[in-house]
């Protein structure tokens, strides 16, 4: 199960809650406060914890080339304009 990290609307308090992911979006108490007045912060450590790796090779390939085509089309590559 992931690691989610909440933030508490009432006095401001962040914690993490070990949670399923359909339970991601329900209201955790607030361990300081004990309010249910919480949100669930989207964190990239949560998501690396995830062990979900589909993701982040999509982002290195798509960001890796630069450019449209990576130079090929010559466009895209250094232009003297
Ligand atoms: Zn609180």
């Amino acid at each position: 199960m992931p690691i989610y990290e909440y933030r508490c609307e009432s006095c401001a308090e962040k914690f993490e809650v070990l949670t399923r992911f359909a339970e991601r979006d329900s209201a955790q108490v607030c361990p300081a406060c004990e309010s249910t007045k919480t949100r669930v912060l989207v964190s990239s450590f949560a998501f690396a914890g995830a062990g979900d790796t589909s993701t982040s090779d999509f982002t290195s390939e798509a960001g890796g080339g630069g450019g449209c085509c990576g130079g090929a089309c010559g466009s895209c590559g250094s232009s003297p304009n």
